[in-house]
């Protein structure tokens, strides 16, 4: 077969341009929980699970039986209509997210389920401001794009994006100063992902409820990447006990089928005008079959338990590494980051070429982002091969 630029997808051609990231010259054709395997049978331990998406690993045989079953039933059902399978998701969704957050839009994407988040949040305050962090990433679309600090993704479309003051993440003070009677919405990462890992220090999240709620704005919590079981928790603010008008899941909720959700109080649903949102391809009955699944397994199947333990053994086993080339370890759960006194790009190749898959999170962290059903052996093995690479 010749490979010509028209077989690459225009983001595979990237890899080119940040050699390390990422490998053109690696293909995965095939996983088996933790495990990827190129098209020689190379097997690769992958700790980054499509960023945080395979939340059970991939080819789970109960997440595969029930994506054939749903497809061999109904794949697509327009939300105007009742469907079984999206009414049982959504009954499970809302009660694991507790809060009052009695509603949900479902959509297919991280970016989305933001974009409606803002959406909703000017119209239940009638405002436009909004405030969010330094690092933050919070899609690429043009309106979530507004919220995400990277200046590179952001500036050539500046005179298109609604406006954002960002603020340090962490810091209370410069949140409560910048949160006024023009703020229609803080947003807000429980834990940053693509910024480096960053966790919200302890009462930040609280801070961040005490001023949206004395200014009248909403309190919207960017979850995509850490909540849906990752940290642990449910819901990363799960730990803080801090809860929010509207909150945001995707990459992992469904183990990999696309999915979005914008979680949201009964007064804040209420606020958009009849018709004022939709889409097409969100809540359909596939990707309901297996978010499904993955609430199951993180309940029942105890894997927010289990990604609490290999969480916390995992980062006890990064600490120990921190010395000439390694700064610090740091994370919630499995959602880790190793912050490098050098650059990641370098280290995640050489990861990659010892067998084990990562992702950098900005210049200089590597990201940690197995299967919530890792396991400790696993987790070891990881370990083994970060040591022999950054140990010393
Ligand atoms: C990945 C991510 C998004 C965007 O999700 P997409 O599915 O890529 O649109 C938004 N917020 C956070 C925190 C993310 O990690």
């Amino acid at each position: 077969m010749s490979v010509g630029p028209a077989t690459r997808s225009l983001l595979q051609d990237e890899a080119r341009h940040a050699p390390g990231l990422w490998a053109q010259e690696v293909g995965f054709v095939r996983g088996e929980g933790a495990r990827l395997y190129d098209a020689d049978g190379r097997a690769y331990l992958d700790f980054a699970a499509g960023i945080g998406v395979a939340s059970l690993g991939h080819a789970h045989p109960r997440l595969t039986a029930a994506i054939a079953a749903q497809a061999a039933r109904l794949v697509v059902c327009p939300q105007g209509y009742a469907n079984d399978v999206r009414t049982e998701f959504l009954a499970r969704l809302c009660e694991l997210a507790g809060g009052g957050l009695t509603r949900a839009f479902l959509c297919s994407s991280g970016a989305e389920a933001n974009e409606a988040a803002l959406k909703w949040a000017r119209a239940a305050t009638g405002r436009t401001k909004v405030v969010a962090a330094r690092r933050g990433f919070a899609g690429r679309t043009l309106g979530a794009l507004a919220a995400t600090w990277e200046p590179r993704y952001r500036e050539p479309y500046r005179e298109l994006l609604c406006g954002v003051e960002f603020v340090p993440y962490g810091d209370v003070e410069a949140l409560a100063e910048a949160v006024d009677q023009r703020t229609a919405a803080v947003v807000l990462e429980p834990v940053q992902g693509e910024g480096g890992v960053n966790v919200a220090p302890k009462g930040y999240l609280a801070a961040a409820r005490e001023a949206t709620r004395a200014a009248g704005a909403l309190l919207v919590l960017d979850e995509v990447q850490c909540g849906s079981g990752r940290t642990g928790r449910f819901l990363a603010s799960h730990h803080d006990g801090v809860g929010a008008d509207a909150v945001t899941l995707a990459k992992g909720l469904a183990g990999g089928v696309p999915i979005g959700a914008t979680l949201m109080t009964d007064e804040v649903a209420g606020a958009l005008p009849r018709g004022g949102h939709g889409t097409t391809f969100g809540g359909n009955p596939l990707a309901c079959a297996a978010g499904l699944v993955v609430l199951d397994e993180l309940t029942e199947g105890g894997l927010m338990a289990n990604a609490a333990a290999m969480g916390e053994r995992l980062l006890a086993g990064l600490r120990s590494l921190v010395g000439p080339r390694v700064r610090e370890a740091r994370g919630r759960g499995l959602m880790v980051g190793l912050e490098l006194r050098e650059r990641a790009a370098p280290v995640v190749a050489e990861l990659r070429r010892r067998g084990l898959v990562t992702v950098a999170a900005g210049p200089n962290v590597v990201r940690f982002l197995p299967p919530l059903n890792v396991s400790p052996a696993e987790v070891d093995e990881a370990l083994a091969v970060a040591s022999a690479v950054l140990a010393g």
